[in-house]
C-alpha cells in the first residue's frame, strides 16, 4: 500500500533517529533532520504531515523550532509532537506553550507512539476535509454551476465591497448588462441542451475578453452583467462593443452537426461613485439602456 503521510523526524542523535525510522518506516514516509535549521528548510519544500521533535539540540533547540514553525503560517498548521528525555514538569508545559499538539518520553513505547501519530493524522485529514467541504460549499453559494460564473446573490455581495473601495481610491467604476438575443427561439429551434451550450459559450466569451478584477455574473438565465472597477464609460463602451461584435462574428457548434448563430444587445452605464450608495442605480440605468437596445433591433449596444 502507498503510504499516504510524509513525518519529519528531528533529533540530533543518529541513533534515535534509526530507532523511530524502524517503527515509522513501515507506515509512513519518513523524512529525518539531524538539525533544526535543517527541519526548518525541509517543512518549506516538502509536504509535512507531522513533525516528531527532539528537544535538546545544539544550536536551535527544539522549542525554538517548533516556535518558528508556529510563527509561519505556512507550516504553522503542522501537528508537533515533542519526542523527548526531558521529563520535568516545566519542560513539558514549556513544549505545549511553544506550540506542540502533544509530548512523548523518552525511551518511548512503541505501540503507543504510533498510535499518537495515528490520532494526529487522523485529526489533520477530518480537519482537511472539513476545510474541502467548506470550499465546496462557498463555491456552490456564490457561483452559477453550469458556468462557473458568480450567481446574482454573491454579485450583490462583491459589487457592494468593489463600489467601497472605489469610492475609498476615487476610481471609476462601469456596469454591462448583456442579453442573449431571441434566446427563447433557440431553446425553440435546437432544444434546451443547445440552449445552454451558448450560455456556457457566452459564459466562456466573457471571461476571455475581460480583464482580472472585472465581475462577470450570471444575473438571469441568458442575461449576465459585468462589473469594470477603474474603467469609465468610455472604456466600458469599447468592451461592450466587442463582445457585441466578437458573439456576432462567431457560431456555436452543436452535436447535430449544425451552428447556431446568435447576438446580444447591452446596455452599458457608469456607476456614479460619489454620489450612489450601492449599484441598484446604475444596474437600473444599465437595464433600460438594454431594453433600448432590445427595442431599436437587437444586436446593439445602447448608453445610458
Ligand atoms: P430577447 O431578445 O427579448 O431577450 O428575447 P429572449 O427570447 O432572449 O428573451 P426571453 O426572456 O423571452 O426568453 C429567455 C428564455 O431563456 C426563457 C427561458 O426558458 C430561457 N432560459 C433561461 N435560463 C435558461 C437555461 O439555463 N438554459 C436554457 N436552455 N434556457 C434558459
Ligand atoms: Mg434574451
Ligand atoms: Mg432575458
Amino acid at each position: 500500500m502507498e503510504k499516504q503521510y510524509t513525518i519529519l523526524v528531528v533529533d540530533d542523535t543518529k541513533s534515535n533517529i534509526e530507532i523511530l525510522l524502524t517503527h515509522l518506516g513501515k507506515h509512513y514516509n519518513v523524512i529525518p533532520s539531524l538539525t533544526g535549521k535543517r527541519a526548518l528548510d525541509i517543512v518549506e519544500k516538502k509536504q509535512i504531515d507531522l513533525i516528531l521533535l527532539d528537544i535538546i539540540m545544539p544550536e536551535i533547540d527544539g522549542y525554538e523550532v517548533c516556535t518558528l514553525l508556529k510563527e509561519n503560517y505556512l507550516t504553522r498548521a503542522i501537528p508537533v509532537i515533542f519526542i523527548t528525555a526531558q521529563t520535568n514538569e516545566d519542560a513539558i508545559e514549556k513544549a505545549y506553550d511553544a506550540g506542540g499538539i502533544d509530548y512523548i518520553a523518552k525511551p518511548f513505547r512503541p505501540k503507543e507512539l504510533l498510535a499518537r501519530i495515528k490520532r494526529e493524522l487522523t485529526l489533520q485529514q477530518l480537519i482537511k476535509d472539513l476545510e474541502a467541504s467548506k470550499e465546496e460549499l462557498r463555491i456552490l453559494a456564490t457561483t452559477d454551476p453550469m458556468t462557473k460564473l458568480y450567481n446574482r446573490r454573491s454579485f450583490a455581495n462583491i459589487s457592494a465591497n468593489l463600489l467601497g473601495q472605489s469610492k475609498r481610491e476615487s476610481q471609476a467604476m462601469s456596469v454591462l448588462m448583456i442579453d442573449i438575443d431571441k434566446f427563447k427561439g433557440i431553446n425553440d429551434t435546437h432544444g434546451h441542451d443547445v440552449g445552454d451550450t451558448v450560455i456556457i459559450t457566452m459564459a466562456e466569451n466573457l471571461r476571455n475578453m475581460s480583464r482580472t478584477g472585472d465581475i462577470i455574473c450570471r444575473y438571469g438565465g441568458e442575461e449576465f452583467v459585468l462589473l469594470l472597477p477603474n474603467t469609465r464609460i468610455d472604456g466600458a463602451r469599447t468592451l461592450g462593443e466587442k463582445i457585441r461584435r466578437q458573439i456576432e462574428e462567431s457560431t456555436v457548434k452543436i452535436e447535430s452537426g449544425g451552428q447556431v448563430h446568435f447576438t446580444v444587445s447591452i446596455g452599458a452605464t457608469e456607476v456614479d461613485v460619489p454620489a450612489e450608495k450601492n449599484l441598484e442605480p446604475a444596474l437600473k440605468r444599465a437595464d433600460v439602456a438594454l431594453y433600448q437596445a432590445k427595442e431599436g433591433g437587437r444586436n446593439k449596444l445602447v448608453t445610458f
